[in-house]
């Protein structure tokens, strides 16, 4: 295996974690952005809902409140038509006509009780949706700002660290970036360190030999994840590579 220089693939892996890392953070900042509005939305249509239901409520009273007038009409003209009544037969009709209407005016005397509790009933919970929308919005509108504030900072973030791997990348002689492009490719972990006696990545402890052989700045692959292996000296030069191109 060739010799690659270990602190810059180790740099090369802190930047691509950290990348991942930013990126992670505004899929978390997307997915509760729509969580929220999807509870907005829930919220507005059971407003809308109860708002429907307070008008046909509305208009069913209204409906029966007009029938009980008609009822009404009637029964008082057929009153003054029992006054000009020419024959029994006539006057008879009237009367069965008049306890009739007013049987069914009873009746929907009744029945004009029902829209009308529960019509009260939805006024309640209709104020009470109208109240949660309104906490729902103006607290939504306040995390819509602090969201939006975390995105900028993540995303100026990200184009720093895009931009030192960049640099980064253009520094390598040809070898170690074809080697580099080609893990990049798989999305694999470039390099892993050396914890302990074990590769930092997958866990697997080495075998002594390959222990000391990375210890003495020897390129090898784990053998378990392909990574390659770090000593700790690289992997401090690595961290310092990534603060002086940070500042630079
Ligand atoms: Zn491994």
């Amino acid at each position: 295996m060739p010799t690659y220089p270990l602190e810059k693939l180790w740099a090369l892996e802190l930047f691509r974690r950290e990348l991942k890392g930013l990126g992670k953070q505004r899929a978390a900042l997307a997915e509760e952005r729509e969580e929220r509005e999807r509870l907005r939305q829930q919220a507005d249509q059971k407003h809308n809902e109860l708002h429907e239901r307070k008008l046909r409520l509305a208009i069913d009273q209204q409906k029966l409140e007009m029938d009980v007038e008609k009822l009404t009409t009637r029964q008082q003209k057929h009153r003054n038509q029992l006054l000009s009544a020419s024959n029994n037969r006539e006057y008879s009709t009237l009367l069965s006509e008049i306890k009739h209407d007013g049987e069914r005016q009873r009746t929907v005397e009744e029945r004009i009780l029902e829209p009308m509790e529960q019509r009260e009933e939805v006024a309640g919970e209709f104020e009470r949706s109208e109240e949660e929308l309104s906490v729902i919005n103006s607290q939504g509108e306040q995390r819509e700002k602090e969201t939006a504030a975390e995105e900028q900072r993540l995303s100026e973030e990200a184009d720093l660290k895009q931009r030192g791997l960049a640099k980064l990348v253009a520094q390598l002689d040809d070898n170690t970036a074809r080697f580099y492009r080609r893990i990049h490719d798989t999305g694999r972990p470039i390099c892993a360190e050396l914890r302990e006696r074990a590769c930092s990545v997958c866990g697997v402890e080495l075998p002594s030999q390959a222990v000391s052989e990375v210890l003495n700045g020897k390129a090898r692959q784990c053998e378990s994840c392909a990574a390659m292996l770090v000593d700790p000296e690289s992997a401090s030069q690595g961290r310092a590579i990534i603060r002086n191109l940070e500042k630079s």
